[in-house]
């Protein structure tokens, strides 16, 4: 399956509609321009499909496509350029650089948000919005629909696709086995990944010499009981207010709740119950 294909194809067939000025061609446009946004977030999933967990994303929808891929590499939704050049010393920048292209990708933020807002009107307006005239805007889903079939012409004639470049760090989950792979950006020192099948995460650090140190986000918690202090290890994705579990050595249930504590701004005047104390 060509996606880029398909997707300048639903592209072209949006356009068509956007461009019969008929209103009631504009669904049918908000229509296309999903699927030209899906099938680019499939394209995009190829380059990357080493990185990916095999077979899984193949039935996956594209947000969740596109979700794991910032997951995978948080420059995967930036823009990116391309440059080359003869380097005169070796390791050292050119001093002549030829610039191939700039890449303007898909940004999941701009798919979420474009998306989204397409969604709503491909639905019947509900009757409380009927009721209240807020019916569906035609000139509004106009204006959304041009501005995203521009974006998408943009990434879809970009002259550079699908680069991914960089160093990947790959280790299998602690929790769960599967493999994580993760970009590690030439700026940073550290960066967070995030198992797609469990509730892991883990901080990698580059400790140089082309290794990278893997640290579990796992905190050990202390039964509430004070005679007891069981501790159990609950890693950090895991933690919520409501979230129970039965101490194995006491049986008591431990839930953990969030607590709020009030002190007065320093600055103040001191109350009568701190000059109490
Ligand atoms: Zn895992
Ligand atoms: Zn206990």
């Amino acid at each position: 399956m060509n996606y880029r294909h398909e997707s300048r194809q639903a592209l072209k067939r949006a356009r068509a509609a956007l461009e019969s000025n008929d209103d009631q061609n504009l669904k049918y446009a908000a229509l296309e321009l999903r699927m030209a946004m899906e099938s680019l977030t499939y394209d995009r999933a190829k380059a990357y499909k080493d990185e990916f967990p095999p077979d899984e994303y193949e039935t996956w929808q594209p947000r969740k496509v596109m979700a794991v891929l910032l997951e995978i590499d948080a420059t995967a939704d930036k823009d990116s350029t391309l440059s080359y050049g003869i380097e005169e010393t070796p390791g050292q920048p050119a001093s002549q650089m030829t610039m191939i292209g700039t890449e303007t990708v898909l940004n999941m933020e701009t798919l979420r948000r474009h998306y989204d807002a397409l969604g709503s009107f491909l639905h019947v307006p509900t009757l409380k919005q009927t009721k209240s005239g807020k019916g569906h805007d035609h000139g509004k889903l106009r204006m959304r629909c041009t501005e995203i079939a521009e974006y998408l012409d943009k990434v879809l004639t970009s002259p550079v696709h699908n680069v991914t470049l960089g160093n990947f760090a790959t280790i299998d989950c602690a929790e769960c086995g599967k493999p994580i792979r993760k970009r590690i950006p030439a700026t940073a020192e550290t960066v967070e990944a995030e198992c797609f099948s469990c509730k892991a995460s883990y901080t990698i650090k580059d400790i140089g010499g082309g290794q990278v140190h893997w640290q579990s986000h796992i905190h050990e918690v202390a039964c509430g009981n004070k005679d007891c202090g069981h501790k159990i290890q609950i890693w950090r994705r895991e933690f919520a207010a409501g979230v129970a579990w039965t101490c194995p050595d006491c049986a008591g249930q431990n839930t953990i709740t969030y607590g709020l504590r009030h002190e007065p701004p320093k600055s103040s005047a001191p109350t009568e119950q701190e000059s109490s104390e």
